[in-house]
């Protein structure tokens, strides 16, 4: 199916609503999502992307609200990705709590959207990506993905960001201890929120016993104090950002970054539509249910029994 030419075109012009039009279909799995971004992805790769992530409550909003009135007062224009895989409602609930952003609602520099669980295996992943593709496609020079972190591995919509910030607040012991046991990436960035909190100095030098144990890159990773309801610490987090930014760039990380990061996503696809076929070719099939009959009654143990199963499908392609 071909995109309509029409949107495609809106779409790259930076039309607001042809990008909302645009991620509402990938978001509903429309084939025409997706002949759109394989129409516009050519045009992808410009933005600069920031992820950000952390627990509930850390301030992520709150502190992308005073980033975005940053870039802007550069005269950039902004696009913000929130994706919240726990929701189990869509977009309402998630605009609750974003009423830091409201004062860029009304901003057409500023294009806002939020993303909720679909329930599918892998679906926000995947929807999120080509939602940020779309942004990018767009002409948003900056993109902000915000994400809950902390062992939600199932979204690596992160993954996709250039730099990754992590938001802590004092206090908020877990995401130290997410990264220590490394169940959490070593970000980019590591922000500490709500700075005027008398535990702040101690989060510190927790932070810094765990970067010290880490493998060291030829980044530092560095730790920026913030408080940012009041916009404190913003623009060195901003300086910060763009000094990442400019080391990936000049170490040609950037590229492998980038290329890595699609790799895996190409993999990822792949192997959720591999699943889906084989699924369904498995609920056709009357030999499967005699196969777990088998598994049930002992006879054939389950590992055995998936052998079974690939050794009749080795053909992949024939799934
Ligand atoms: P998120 O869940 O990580 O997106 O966190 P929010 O941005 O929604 O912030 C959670 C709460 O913390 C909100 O009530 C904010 O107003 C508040 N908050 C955010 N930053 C600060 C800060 O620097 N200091 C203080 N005292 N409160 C903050």
């Amino acid at each position: 199916m071909a995109a309509d030419a029409n949107l495609a075109q809106r779409l790259l012009d930076g039309d607001r609503r042809a990008l909302a039009r645009a991620i509402s279909l990938v978001e509903d799995d429309e084939p025409e999502g997706w002949a759109l971004v394989r129409e516009v992805y050519p045009h992808t790769g410009k933005a600069v992307t920031v992820g950000v992530t952390g627990a509930p409550g850390a301030g992520k909003s709150t502190l992308i609200g005073a980033l975005v009135a940053n870039r802007r007062a550069q005269d950039r224009t902004v696009a913000v990705l929130s994706i919240d895989p726990s929701s189990p409602f869509t977009q309402g609930a998630l605009l609750g709590d974003r009423i830091r952003l409201a004062e860029h609602f009304l901003d057409p520099g500023v294009f806002i959207r939020s993303m909720a669980n679909r329930g599918a295996l892998g679906g926000l992943s995947e929807a999120s990506l080509q939602a940020a593709l779309l942004m990018d496609a767009a002409g948003r020079e900056d993109v902000f993905l915000e994400t809950v972190g902390v062992g939600q591995a199932e979204v690596d919509i992160i993954d996709h960001a250039d730099t990754v910030v992590l938001v802590l607040m004092p206090g908020g012991g877990d995401s130290v201890q997410a990264l220590k046991a490394g169940i959490m990436e070593i970000p980019d960035v590591i922000v500490v929120n709500k700075s005027d909190h008398p535990l702040t100095q101690t989060m510190v030098r927790e932070i810094r016993g765990v970067l010290s144990l880490a493998p060291q890159g030829p980044w530092r990773v560095p730790i920026v104090l913030t408080e940012a309801v009041e916009g404190r610490g913003v623009d060195e987090l901003v300086e910060q950002l763009l000094a990442h930014r400019e080391h990936i760039g000049q170490q040609g990380t950037l590229f492998e970054r980038r290329r890595r990061n699609l790799r895996s996503e190409v993999l990822a696809i792949a192997t959720s539509r591999l699943r889906r076929r084989l699924e369904r070719r498995l609920a056709r099939e009357p030999g499967f249910e005699a196969l777990i009959d088998d598994v049930v009654a002992r006879r054939i143990d389950p590992a055995s029994a998936a052998t079974t199963i690939l050794d009749a499908s080795e053909d992949v392609a024939s799934l």
